[in-house]
């Protein structure tokens, strides 16, 4: 693509719904996937007379949340009503914070080390939702049971500058979330759900653009392609001499494209006011204190630490920290096992595809690290060759048992006995006879296919060092015999 004469300006907003047992007002279950309507009660279905009451385990989760984003705690927030009507809002007001939020700033930091900033963190509780079943004659249906589920809501600064970055800072947001251990981040579940707002302004120029807002972003590939479709349309517009209008598009993922939902309504449009039935958020530097006290080791340290305390590359080291049960499951192979480049190389290649291809964590796997550390033993002592170990690997996925077990019952130990090996060449050199000429004759390419049959007659077996020193001497020894 030709370079454009325009900078990509963008924001993005992430709901998160914390890890409570009960709703963020009342004590109804904060859970997915129940019967519809069955987790619900006065206070969240918004009758009247009903108080909400906090309930200070999500005031903890949102605190742990905005700690590990490096966010300020305000030790004074409020509460707010954010007034609209729809019918998943049975009260007709979402309770929210407006102007004095729990967190102000804050930042996650990207692969490049650069970093992207926050304006702020909220608390407030989720809406219903509505469900449109098929062939149902447009009739839709609401489930009230995620009304006043507990979110926070984090606002980048309107700082990111093209859709790859929007997609790293959703990878590098949901990794803190998850190892602060404050949402389960499940998509599919609705637990993190991200809207985004794109606008173009000239190269150079200071002043922003008009926006428009995309909302309906499922995963995070859908959102780098709803901007990236966004980018593309805005410049054309602009390009045509055209205005770019301030509207909200919705994004389908089907047919890759958005289209508009409807005029955007302003922020004064949601009339808020503090909520008069719940009195300031009042978080004492204790509480900070002692939370921030229980946050583990975060992602981006931890990837450090991997690199100078391992020796492991930095891709390896953004993979094994990915998750911080993978780097847990590492560390203790790392523990027990020496050779770190090997052990990385193992767990981010066959380790993980096993683990996506049965859909499992590390902390379930059938092959634990102790076993995976004895079996990679074996590789270097070079008893088993590691396309070995991956067969042995693949039983004790399977079947379980002990590495050496596994190794004796496959015969998959490695030739390394010399006699043996030389037994292996002369065969070879018989059976091959055109091609060893072509190697006399200077063909040096032709080693390599020799190799090839002796490794292939020993069932693979054969210890490639071994067998290459064996080959090439009985070879030389060859060439000798002629010149005599
Ligand atoms: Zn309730």
């Amino acid at each position: 693509m030709a370079e454009s004469p325009f900078d990509i300006v963008i924001g993005l907003e992430v709901h998160a719904r914390l890890l409570t047992e009960s709703k963020i007002f009342c004590p109804c279950a904060n859970r997915f996937g129940e019967e519809p309507n069955s987790l619900v009660c006065p206070v969240c279905l918004g009758m009247p007379g009903v108080l909400p009451v906090l309930n200070h385990r999500a005031v903890d989760l949102a605190v742990r949340a905005a700690l590990a984003l490096d966010g300020r705690i305000r030790p004074v927030s409020v509460f707010a009503r954010k007034n609209y009507f729809y019918p998943d809002l049975p009260k007709g007001y979402q309770i929210s914070q407006f102007d004095r939020p729990f967190c102000e700033g804050g930042a996650v930091p990207l692969p490049d080390g650069s970093k992207i900033e926050l304006i702020r963190i909220h608390l407030e509780e989720d809406a219903g939702k509505l469900l449109h079943p098929e062939g149902d004659d447009g009739h839709s249906l609401v489930d009230l049971n995620r009304c006043g589920d507990p979110l926070i809501e984090i606002v980048t600064a309107p700082v990111i500058t093209s859709p790859e970055e929007a997609y790293l800072f959703l990878v590098g947001l949901k990794e803190i979330l998850l190892y602060a251990g404050v949402s389960d981040c499940n998509m599919e579940e609705g637990s993190l759900r991200c809207d985004a707002n794109l606008s173009l302004r000239p190269r150079g120029e200071t002043k922003l653009g008009t926006k428009t807002e995309l909302k309906n972003l499922n995963s995070f590939s859908a959102v780098r392609a709803a901007l990236r479709w966004e980018a593309t349309r805005q410049e054309r517009t602009l390009l045509d001499g055209k205005k770019v209008n301030h509207e909200t598009l919705l994004w389908n993922a089907e047919t890759k494209e958005a289209s508009p939902m409807r005029t955007k309504e302003e922020a004064h449009d949601y009339r808020y006011f503090p909520e008069p039935d719940l009195p300031p958020l009042v978080i004492d530097p204790s509480r900070i204190d002692s939370i921030r006290a229980t946050l583990p080791e975060l992602p981006g340290p931890k990837r450090e630490r991997f690199m100078k305390e391992y020796g492991v590359r930095r891709y390896d080291a953004e993979v094994l920290t990915s998750s911080a049960e993978l780097a847990d499951y590492y560390e203790k192979v790392a523990a027990r096992f020496p050779d770190r480049a090997l052990a990385a190389a193992f767990l981010t290649g066959t380790f993980l595809r096993y683990l996506s291809e049965d859909d499992t964590a590390p902390g379930l796997a059938p092959v634990g690290p102790g076993a995976l550390a004895r079996l990679l033993s074996l590789v270097r002592d070079e008893t088993i060759s590691l396309s070995a170990a991956k067969k042995v690997f693949d039983v004790l996925w399977k079947e379980g048992g002990e590495p050496a077990e596994v190794v004796d019952r496959l015969a998959l130990r490695q030739i390394s006995d010399e006699g043996e090996v030389e037994k292996l060449v002369v065969s070879v050199i018989d059976e091959n006879a055109p091609q060893v000429e072509q190697f006399l004759g200077g063909k040096e390419k032709v080693f390599g296919f020799l190799v090839g049959a002796a490794m292939k007659k020993s069932g693979g077996r054969a210890n490639p060092s071994v067998l290459g020193e064996a080959l090439r001497a009985a070879l030389e020894k060859r060439r000798g015999g002629r010149r005599a």
